[in-house]
């Protein structure tokens, strides 16, 4: 019997809707060869829906997200002067991005940093410190937090402005993404970089106190501690040392970032948004105001969500391989988007829907 997963999708802003024809393309391709069947009901989310409707995370979607089993969104974001013509509150980051996220408290966010050997080439890092590729996973704790505490803007007793957030986490929200941590970790090489700052912050203290106590349920994974300034050195001088690390809101929002710069390009960064009842999953990388509208970003972050969709919401483990597969053999073909590295000009350049397609006929061939 076909399998049916109704999935809410959220074009957003920028280049997220020339993003998103192009998982409507890869879904449809996957129906073709499979056993499944997606029903795809599009949501405004976001700067665009803010302007349509007066809200950026309108109720209309609010209900669309509820109903369907996963929601696949692309990104959203204004350019500095645009956000300007929205109330602070409702700015698409503040009103959509962080509700949504609440909504489904979807505290696990899955950044897989990954670029296979063949195509170290894309890598900006000098050629013998990638050579071998670069496969991490960046487990980001993605609903506590700097990002989700109490913000407060007063004027202090000098008469100056001042501003106030607060950074806040509990044990168990801790405890929850450690395991979510350490069941990666067992799943990969059983090493795990737990990435804090306990020099400086007492969140940090509590996070490593939680970690300790979790690590004793899981006996087979080496923990190694590295503080978060020196793991952005790491990075880019070692990558290859990593394979899970795991780390707060904030530190996972900036070095997942540094993740999509030693890969090349942040349209290689897909991601997982998982909560308990229901998952999100987006391109890690923001709208892209830059090259919006001119049909060149790169759809991987979003073919690579698409895919990391169909496993962990819908368990297609077959279906996601066949998409990972198909972008590999379009890329190992020599053939990329604009914003990938080509240092002996022998690449083929192409365009967003250009690459869709191939990635579909990779799939259904
Ligand atoms: P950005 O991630 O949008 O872009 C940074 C750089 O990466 C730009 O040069 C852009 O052209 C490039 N880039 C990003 N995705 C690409 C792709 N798929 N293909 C090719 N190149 C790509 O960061 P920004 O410019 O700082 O932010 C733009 C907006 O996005 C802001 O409003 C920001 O708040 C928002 N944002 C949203 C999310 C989200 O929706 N989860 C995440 C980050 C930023």
């Amino acid at each position: 019997m076909t399998k049916k997963y109704t999935v809410a999708l959220l074009p957003g802003d920028g280049i997220g809707p020339e993003l998103a024809a192009e998982a409507v393309k890869v879904l449809r391709a996957v129906e073709s060869v499979s056993d499944v069947a997606f029903d795809i009901q599009t949501g405004d989310f976001g700067g665009s829906a803010y302007f349509k409707h007066g809200h950026s995370f309108p109720e209309a979607t609010k209900q669309l997200c509820d109903k369907a089993d996963a929601i696949l969104k692309g990104p959203i974001g204004l350019s500095f002067e645009e956000s300007k013509k929205i109330p602070v509150d409702e700015q698409p980051e503040r009103g959509a991005l962080l509700p949504l996220r609440k909504r489904f408290n979807t505290f696990a966010n899955f950044r897989p940093v990954y670029l296979p050997p063949e195509l170290a080439h894309f890598s900006p890092l000098k050629p013998h410190v990638v050579e071998g590729g670069i496969d991490i996973m960046m487990i980001r704790e993605l609903v506590g937090g700097l990002y989700f505490g109490k913000k407060i803007r007063s004027v202090n007793e000098a008469g100056k402005r001042q501003v106030i957030e607060h950074l806040e986490y509990d044990e168990d929200q801790i405890k929850a993404i450690m395991h979510v941590a350490f069941q990666e970790a067992m799943g990969r090489k059983k090493v795990l970089h737990n990435v804090h700052k306990s020099n400086v912050l007492k969140s940090s203290v509590l996070w490593n106190e939680v970690l300790e106590e979790v690590a004793t349920e899981y006996p087979e994974v080496e923990v190694k501690q590295i503080i978060v300034d020196a793991a952005a050195t790491a990075l880019v001088i070692n990558p290859r040392q990593f394979d899970v690390m795991v780390m707060e809101n904030m530190f996972g929002d900036i070095l997942s970032d540094l993740g999509g710069g030693i890969l090349g390009s942040l349209g290689l960064m897909p991601s997982a948004c998982v909560g308990p009842e229901k998952a999100y999953y987006e391109p890690s990388h923001g709208s892209a105001p830059d090259i919006a509208g001119k049909g060149i970003a790169n759809p991987y972050s979003m073919l690579g969500s698409v895919a990391m969709m169909l496993d962990k919401s819908f368990g297609l483990k077959t279906e996601s391989r066949k998409i990972w597969d198909a972008m590999r053999h379009v890329f190992g073909a020599g053939i990329t988007t604009a914003d990938l590295r080509d240092p002996e000009g022998k690449l083929t350049i192409i365009k967003t829907a250009e690459f869709g397609d191939k990635v579909v006929e990779a799939i259904t061939k």
